[in-house]
């Protein structure tokens, strides 16, 4: 076991040297790699005296060692090469060094590594050094000129190509980056490939680089880029700068996609998309993912950051900037939905338990596990508020200042608000604290009505965290609109600023008592704490105007139905059931939006509203009243629901398009609930003559509901047993569909069949992480679940710890439960702490996780 440190974001200090110029050789062999590097070097002047010069590096063998041509021997650490001050020249030198490593062996998936013959490399956040010795900090930028020895026919690396012949091919990228940017992929690739031309007439070569047969499932993925560009330009007038801009498909990747500079590398998952193979959701993940990586080309390659603390700087805005986008090419409304119920579900539940941390978090042991909804999803969130604070138009100058000020650099958060305070002469320290403070804020709401004058009267609170027991009040933007009992708009969306602990807002002139709409379109991430009056929920799913709100109104709804029912078997309300009804039937509303409303809350969304309640939730008691829900939707929406997917299923010709998406989530919508009313006979007959794979895992999911579909399955699986992306749907509905008290059962069932590969990050999350998501069954009373989802992560850890340690925050709700759940929860992070050799990154969130009881 290595030993764990702890960083701290007050220990910056900047690097004792500056690296001008890098020059990588690569001779490539699965079992031994030599990587040669060049170092252009001098010191730092702002680091003056005389500073030894040590360079990261983990897992390397090192072949040699020279100073300006002349041979070494430094001191070499498990983590790390050190050249003493006295050994060095005191200006500007040469490093030379040749290591060796096994790409081969490397099953962590960080650094350079091998996927199904081909190589590869992941370097954020500090992969670079298990490649070579190298200053593997985000602050130290160079450029980089890479030559790649290898028979394999295709040899890519960042920037543009500058040579190539049988053998070899030689790469510069003439843009300063840090070593986290840094990507090698070598191998036999095809390419699908189109033209772009920039606003300034800079041709750009475009190509999407996948394994043989599958060049024809690329053209989601290059329209996206194409629409990505295009888009930047125009909203932030960003261009990109290289002639060529390479994307990569690879099969074992830890994560979604990384932004290597000009030569993005993408789980295949999100790169491949037919409309036999891909859903619509895949669809919208693919130019959304696209998206997202393309713009880190300057909101975090160009500028980067400092330090890893940082880390919100690059990717808040880049989440931010993806949402804006996706919102322009879908239905903004619909889209703004979805992000809130992302939010909810994985950064709300994070800040209520033992793993929150703030948006910029001031210490960490491995940087690995601060990939988080809260610096990516709140990371966004925060400067959403900016933006609605400042105004578009200010944002805008901002933003330009942003680029302008720091292109090229390594920045901070001090910077990025700079920016902000410079454009509009405003204070934003009390702003923030949305960066340092943990936790979301609830918000309760008081109103008082009295002689045609309205007062709305806002308390924040801001629960404790671990480590930040005391907080100050937040900034938050407010916006409100006020209606007509009739449901008119009598106050239009204004924006209220609380600054304060507690804060009323007066409305004067109203002719009758109005109908507030809080919090219109999201405007900050908090909990609302405010009793309605008694059909108020139902009037605003109604009438509100904010669709946003509109649709809120429905979810609070049936949110409290839930509730009600799991604590106190209450039957399922009317009102819930007639306000839905008439959402459901209302064409002039937006398909998709009409799906969305007929989606019920989830059930771990439900444990967290039972929790902050302070009541004890029951995950069984919670399935049970979902269930009950969804079955007395199905009865009360009759007729219609047939008439509804008729109308639904039509011949037209498959499109991805968010329209057609839309029609086809509510077609999938009502076939589920009619499926339970049915016994699955159109479901089957849907599944059978499925044009789309929306359609197909849309009709085969309906029938694991009501315990149908064993035929289908089996169809399934021989239908798309080649196709992995494919397969792992196949896999991951069954658990997310089993009942709870069979899924680890079947979950082990799984795992015995021949395709399940679990050192491929994604079928690991298809099989063990979609049964730490199923919250009925990894929460069953059997402990079961804890238990299966412990001994795979134990399994898993000693050869992949990043993958391991993300899918264990599976366990970060364990302090919400009963005494008997807590003790076999807790007894599984016991288990996996007192493992042997356990890995730093899962060692660290289990720790963290104990550390809440
Ligand atoms: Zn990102």
């Amino acid at each position: 076991m290595t030993e764990q440190k702890t960083v701290y974001l007050a220990d910056y200090q900047p690097y004792t040297h500056l690296v001008d110029s890098v020059d990588l050789t690569f001779r490539l062999a699965p079992s031994a790699t030599r990587v040669s590097a060049r170092l252009s070097l001098r010191p730092n002047p702002e680091r003056p005296g005389r500073n030894d010069l040590r360079l990261d590096g983990e897992g390397l063998t090192l072949v040699s060692c020279a100073v300006d041509g002349k041979a070494v021997t430094p001191t070499v650490e498990p983590d790390a090469l050190t050249l003493a001050a006295k050994d060095l020249p005191d200006g500007p030198f040469t490093l030379e060094t040749e290591v060796e490593i096994a790409p081969e062996a490397n099953t962590a998936l960080e650094g350079l590594y091998m996927s199904k013959g081909m190589y590869c490399t992941q370097c954020e956040a500090e992969g670079f050094r298990k490649i070579t010795y190298y200053p593997d900090r985000p602050d130290v930028m160079s450029r980089f000129k890479v030559r790649i020895e290898s028979d394999l026919p295709i040899l890519l690396s960042n920037g543009n190509p500058t040579a190539q012949g049988p053998g070899f091919a030689e790469w510069d990228d003439p843009w300063p980056k840090p070593a986290y940017l840094f990507a090698l992929v070598a191998g036999d690739l095809r390419a699908h490939s189109a033209k772009f031309t920039t606003a300034s007439e800079r041709p750009v070569d475009l190509n999407i680089w996948v394994r043989p047969g599958d060049e024809d499932r690329c053209a989601y993925a290059m329209d996206s880029l194409i629409r990505s560009m295009r888009w930047d330009e125009q909203v932030y007038g960003r261009e990109y700068d290289l002639d060529v801009f390479n994307i990569v498909a690879v099969d074992d990747f830890n994560m979604g996609a990384m932004e290597n500079k000009g030569l993005n590398i993408f789980n295949s998952r999100y790169v491949l998309a037919s409309p036999e193979t891909a859903t619509d959701d895949d669809y919208y993940r693919i130019e959304a993912i696209i998206a997202h990586e393309y713009f880190h080309n300057w909101t975090g390659n160009r500028i980067t950051c400092r330090d890893w603390f940082q880390l919100c700087l690059k990717e808040g805005l880049t989440v931010f900037r993806d949402h804006q986008f996706s919102g322009d090419m879908r239905s903004a409304a619909v889209r703004r939905i979805e992000d809130v119920v992302t939010l909810r579900s994985r950064q709300f539940r994070e800040d209520d338990g033992p793993l929150a941390h703030p948006v910029r978090p001031e210490s960490f042991i491995e940087i690995n596990n601060f990939y988080t909804a809260t610096v990516y999803e709140k990371g966004a969130e925060v400067i959403g508020m900016l933006k609605s604070l400042v105004g578009d138009g200010a944002y805008k100058r901002a933003l330009d200042l942003y680029f302008d000020r720091h292109d090229g650099d390594a920045a901070t958060i001090e910077d990025w608000l700079k920016v902000f305070e410079d454009t509009t002469d405003r204070d934003l320290s009390q702003f923030k604290l949305w960066y340092s403070q943990a936790g979301t804020p609830r918000l309760k709401v008081d109103e008082a009505w009295d002689d045609g004058v309205y007062t709305l009267t806002f308390a924040q609170a801001n629960p404790p965290t671990p480590g930040q027991p005391e907080k100050q009040p937040k900034v938050i933007p407010i916006k409100v609109a006020l209606l007509n009992p009739n449901g008119d708009e009598v106050v239009p969306t204004i924006m209220l600023e609380m600054t304060r602990e507690k804060q009323s807002f007066r409305f004067e002139g109203l002719a009758a008592k109005p109908v507030p709409s809080i919090l219109r379109g999201f405007s900050a991430p908090v909990v609302l704490d405010r009793k309605p009056a008694p059909g108020e929920r139902a009037f605003l799913l109604a009438h509100d105007t904010d669709p946003f709100n509109k649709w809120e109104a429905g979810r609070a709804l049936a949110k409290e139905v839930m509730s009600e029912i799991a604590l106190k078997g209450t039957p399922v309300r009317s009102d819930w059931l007639d306000a839905l009804a008439a959402v459901t039937f209302d064409d002039t509303l937006d398909p998709a939006f009409r799906a969305l409303c007929l989606r019920l809350p989830g059930e771990d969304d439900i444990a967290q509203t039972i929790h902050a309640m302070g009541r004890i939730p029951d995950p069984a008691k919670i399935h049970a009243a979902r269930r009950e829900m969804a079955g007395a939707l199905a009865i009360r929406l009759g007729d219609g629901l047939s008439r509804l997917y008729k109308d639904l299923d039509d011949n037209a010709p498959f499109s991805p398009s968010a329209s057609q998406a839309g029609r086809r989530a509510l077609k999938v919508a009502a076939l589920q609930l009619l499926t339970r009313r049915d016994g699955g006979k159109l479901a089957a007959s849907a599944f059978a003559r499925a044009r789309s794979m929306t359609e197909e895992i849309g009709a085969l999911a309906a029938l694991l509901e009501v315990h149908q579909g064993q035929a289908e399955l089996t169809s399934f699986a021989a239908r798309w047993g080649r196709d992995a992306n494919v397969m792992d749907k196949w896999y991951a509905l069954q658990i997310t569909t089993a009942e709870p008290g069979d899924a680890a059962a079947l979950a082990d069932r799984l795992i015995q069949t021949p395709g399940f590969d679990w050192k491929n990050p994604n079928r690991f999350r298809t099989v063990i992480g979609a049964l730490a998501a199923n919250h009925a069954a990894f929460h069953h009373r059997s402990g079961a679940g804890y238990r299966l989802v412990a001994d795979w992560l134990l399994k898993l850890d000693p050869l992949n710890p990043q993958t391991a340690a993300r899918v264990s925050t599976a366990f970060e709700t364990w302090p919400r439960y009963d005494a008997s759940r807590r003790k076999r929860a807790k007894k599984e992070l016991e288990r996996m702490l007192a493992a042997p050799d356990l890995s730093g990154d899962l060692r660290e969130m289990v720790e963290r996780m104990l550390a809440a009881g």
